[in-house]
């Protein structure tokens, strides 16, 4: 195995994880498309752990930038789950290796800079992968610059950081976008404030600290009426917290409600990386902790 263990949450490792994926026995099924959150590690008081995968494009000489970005991840996790999630270990193996077991595929990308994408519900299955990239656009830029990792600046890395806890959000809790196409996604006006929005928004570009308001999920509260029509709403038609707090067997799904063939459709990444629809619903997880702390109708 090539690669390095980046300990990137605050939790010790308390016992030997070898993160190669998850094996379809520890993710029970309970209703339809909808699992357990048993491959997850139970760490107590309240708190769930994942541990994840990264084939990493290239062997750096120095781990700052990556364990950076990884770092502001994690913190976007925590602060996305209110506390109830974090991450624990993740193994990175470089050079491009172990693409097949990765959770994250992590690639270059060049200066087009491709959008960092995932698949809806990827956790749960054995070739769902997110897809990250050195470059993106940089929407504090009013994305026309590009952040490249290797001459980033710190705030860049937070951006970066948040764009995975974003891709994080479909990939592990089967969240859509939320951010509103026909309007400008780089400007804090005019999108939802919430982390399946304009999640780099968040990076603490020309201030001390990140606006930890655009890592939470979205409330009823926070999207306004003309995100209707976004992802999440096509595939789930409603926020993001009213479908984590509930039992699999009460989780609408679209066609129930608009679409009674079923035929309501999904993002995957397909065998070249690009997103594309698919007629499928996302699977998802039931994760026990979070219901607990779902916020109320006055904050997030
Ligand atoms: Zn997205």
């Amino acid at each position: 195995m090539a690669g390095y263990r980046a300990v990137v949450s605050t939790v010790a490792l308390a016992t030997a994880f070898l993160g190669l994926g998850r094996t379809a026995s520890a993710q029970t099924h309970v209703d339809g498309n909808c699992y357990s959150d048993d491959f997850m590690v139970d760490v107590g008081s309240g708190v769930k752990v994942f541990d994840l995968t990264i084939s990493l494009w290239n062997h750096p000489s120095d781990h700052t930038n990556v364990e950076d970005v990884l770092r502001n991840f994690a913190r976007g996790v925590f602060e996305a789950s209110n506390g109830a999630h974090k991450i624990r270990n993740i193994t990175i193996h470089q050079d491009g290796l172990q693409k097949r077991f990765a959770d994250i595929v992590w690639k270059q990308g060049g200066t087009s800079a491709p959008a960092a994408v995932a698949m809806v519900g990827g956790i749960l299955d054995d070739l769902g992968k997110i897809y990250f990239y050195d470059y993106a656009q940089d929407l504090n830029a009013g994305g026309t610059d590009i952040i490249d990792l290797a001459n980033g600046t710190a705030d860049q890395r937070e951006e970066l950081g948040f764009t995975l806890t974003h891709e994080f959000g479909h990939y592990a809790y089967s969240m859509g976008d939320e951010y509103t196409r026909s309007l400008d996604i780089t400007s804090p006006d005019q999108q939802p404030i919430a982390l399946m929005s304009s999640a780099q928004l968040a990076g603490s570009v020309g201030s001390a600290d990140p606006d930890l308001q655009w890592i939470n999920f979205s409330t009823p509260q926070v999207l306004q009426p003309q995100t209707a029509g976004t992802g999440q709403w096509r595939i789930w038609g409603e926020t993001s917290w009213p479908v984590l707090n509930k039992q699999c067997s009460s989780r609408r799904r679209v066609s129930d409600f608009f679409n009674p063939l079923g035929d309501s459709s999904a993002p995957i990444i397909d065998e070249n990386g690009q997103s594309k629809s698919v007629s499928h619903y996302p699977f998802s997880v039931y994760y026990s902790n979070l219901p607990a702390i779902t916020p109320t109708s006055s904050n997030t």
